[in-house]
């Protein structure tokens, strides 16, 4: 089997409403994808229930279509909810605040999902994905809006105290074994919570369902036409504009980039919120931006943290060796854009690309 780079030229993207519907789903639909979806068309398009709300420090926009719309929609705002309960570290308490407090908590079922597949990717992606960096996350003041620089000895102290090896999870009950470590589970609950979101919506019959919670997009079924959804990705270099877009039905499109949360220095320069775990520092890796397509929101939302800190040579070969779970949409920091061989067929961009992965 060999694995090569394809270049493909830039094909044009249809649709008027792209500029201004980044990393939502773009209303207006004409390429050749919907053809082959039509033909599952069934939910009743007149009817349908939308909601926003704040939730988890963003703003989140719930859609549903069909007989039962509006209950999907308000159970699925009650779940996000009783999430943020669960999950905010800075709500004193939540599960998590509370193991973070004292060191072992009795946890909820979601936490301890969450955790352990948090503990997973952390052995699956050798480290890059670790959420007992919050000791890290606070001292750069991103917990606060404070910011600040550490000084490399803080950061060098601090990362003593970063080993996810000192996690222990059991079926109820977790517990840190180093007095000094703290969790964070802000890379993976956003995408846990779209997850639950579409099990709700799935409860009460929906067909055709879309959330964003913060431009992170999930997707029930198709749209109600039968027509796939068309979810914009974000121009790193200018997030009130898309560089590309997806259409896909069923999946999560989740994306992570350091324009989304940062501050500048007073020496200029950009400090953003995705850490390496070996420096302790915002990640520079040669990514200005990841987004994932999965199945899974809760593994898209993990691996979008995870590849943004591993860089494009690795993040590439993460998905060779992954690639029945995702497929992922990588954009250097020189503008290149490279897409796994599974989106070939549904992604359109106004730049040039390179498709990794075809087989030959
Ligand atoms: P992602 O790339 O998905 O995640 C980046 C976040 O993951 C970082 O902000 C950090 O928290 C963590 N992280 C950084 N590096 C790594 C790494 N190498 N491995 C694993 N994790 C890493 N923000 C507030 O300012 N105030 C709040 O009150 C608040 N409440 C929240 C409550 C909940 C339940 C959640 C889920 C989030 C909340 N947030 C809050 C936002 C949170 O702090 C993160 O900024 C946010 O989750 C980042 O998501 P993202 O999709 O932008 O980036
Ligand atoms: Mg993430």
């Amino acid at each position: 089997m060999k694995y090569h780079f394809s270049h493909r030229r830039r094909c044009h993207i249809t649709g008027g409403m792209l500029l201004l519907l980044c990393c939502v789903v773009l209303s207006s639909c004409t390429s050749t994808a919907q053809s082959s979806a039509a033909s599952i068309a069934n939910t009743d398009i007149a009817t349908s229930y939308s909601t926003d709300l704040f939730a988890m420090d963003t703003v989140m926009t719930l859609t549903a279509y069909g007989t039962n719309a509006q209950t999907a929609v308000e159970t699925s705002a009650e779940e996000i909810q009783r999430l943020e309960q669960i999950f905010s570290t800075n709500l004193e308490d939540s599960a998590i605040a509370q193991l973070n407090a004292h060191k072992t908590a009795q946890l909820p079922e979601d936490a301890i999902t969450v955790l352990q597949t948090a503990l997973q990717l952390y052995d699956d992606t050798e480290g890059a994905f670790n959420v007992a960096l919050y000791p890290i996350v606070k001292a750069w003041g991103f917990t606060t809006e404070n910011y600040r620089i550490p000084s490399s000895e803080e950061l060098a102290a601090l990362l003593r105290h970063t080993d996810v090896n000192s996690l222990i999870v059991n079926s109820e009950i977790a517990q840190l074994s180093d007095s000094a470590a703290e969790i964070d589970l802000g890379g993976i609950v956003k995408g846990y919570t779209s997850d639950q979101v579409m099990q709700i919506m799935a409860q009460q019959n929906i067909q055709s369902a879309v959330i964003s919670l913060g431009g992170n997009v999930q997707t029930l079924g198709t749209k109600p036409d039968g027509s796939l959804w068309r979810v914009g990705i974000q121009d790193p270099d200018n997030p009130d504009e898309c560089i590309c877009l997806v259409e896909v039905a069923d999946k999560a499109v989740i994306t992570s980039g350091p324009y989304q949360r940062y501050f500048i220095g007073e020496d200029g320069v950009r400090y953003h919120h995705i850490i390496n775990p070996q420096t302790g520092a915002p990640a520079e890796s040669g990514l200005a931006s990841v987004t994932i397509v999965s199945d899974s929101g809760i593994l898209a939302d993990g691996l979008s943290t995870s590849l943004f800190v591993m860089g494009p040579e690795q993040a590439l070969q993460y998905w060779q060796e992954h690639r029945q779970n995702f497929d992922a949409i990588l954009i250097t920091t020189d503008r290149q854009i490279i897409i796994t061989a599974g989106l070939s067929d549904c992604f359109q961009s106004d730049s040039d690309y390179y498709v990794f992965g075809e087989q030959s």
